[in-house]
């Protein structure tokens, strides 16, 4: 179903191309590739997610960096993991297929709402696109820089702030696309209206412990009515709840 079309077919571990995979040297960026490699394969390319530059993010990044030890012999499977204080790391599906909707060219700019322990905003950072990512707890917010540091992400790549990320971040906006990785119980206007022309809004929407909607818009036109985005339901799905200072 998110089968984009004219990239590679489904094959073994050798094909993941290199291009558009920037390959660290640093040993934490080999370390356990293999396993990287096998979960792109059997949980995301056989579920549809086939674009060669996404499945290379996910088998550049050591998820296992970013998940608390005692859990790291879960990384590759396809599970959200807890990070503490009651949120997750999402599945690695999850994460392929938001990065897919947000379709990201080098260049470009990517607002990311809850960063979390920064699995995805490295993620979005492989695309080659410059990152925003604002998180509301200052200890993850500070966790996931030091982490992201270590792994080689330069200050230029991306951007970190401390905050309500419902605001969005209107002094930097618009951007070309905005991910938010908890789901608030409506969408959230700011973010819609921080959309550049075809910008694209990847968003979780729907009651804490109730059915949520994965949900893209793009936007088509200027102005703020829905007439001037275009909507997808993409599918139903489970993010712990966004927390709001409004
Ligand atoms: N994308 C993250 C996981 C996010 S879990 C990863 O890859 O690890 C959801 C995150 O959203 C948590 O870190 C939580 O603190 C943060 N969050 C919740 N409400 C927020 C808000 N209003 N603004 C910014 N961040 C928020």
């Amino acid at each position: 179903m998110w089968k984009s079309g004219s990239k590679t077919s489904v094959g073994e571990r050798s094909d993941i191309p290199a291009d558009g995979v920037r390959f660290n040297s640093g040993a934490a960026r080999l370390a356990r590739r293999d396993e990287r490699l096998q979960m792109v394969n059997d949980t995301i390319r056989s579920r549809g997610v086939d674009d060669t530059r996404v499945l290379g993010a996910l088998a550049n990044v050591p998820r296992h960096e970013f998940v608390p030890s005692h859990l790291q012999s879960l990384s590759y499977s396809d599970q959200p993991l807890p990070i503490g204080e009651g949120q997750t790391i999402s599945q690695p599906y999850i994460v392929a297929l938001m990065t897919f909707l947000a379709d990201l060219g080098t260049g470009q700019r990517c607002l990311e709402i809850g960063t979390g322990s920064g699995y995805q905003t490295a993620i979005l950072a492989e695309m080659g696109a410059t990152i925003f990512t604002v998180e509301i707890r200052p200890d993850f917010a500070r966790i996931a820089h030091a982490r992201l540091m270590s792994l080689g992400y330069e200050p230029s790549q991306i951007q970190y702030r401390i905050g309500d990320g419902l605001l969005g971040w209107p002094e930097i906006a618009p951007f070309d696309a905005i991910i938010v990785t908890a789901a608030p119980e409506r969408l959230p206007s700011k973010l819609l209206e921080q959309l550049a022309i075809n910008g694209r809004l990847v968003v979780p929407v729907g009651p804490p412990d109730g059915v949520q909607r994965l949900e893209r818009w793009i936007r088509r036109s200027t102005g703020n009515d829905a007439s001037a985005f275009e909507f997808t339901h993409v599918l139903n799905v489970q993010f712990v709840p966004l927390q709001s200072s409004m």
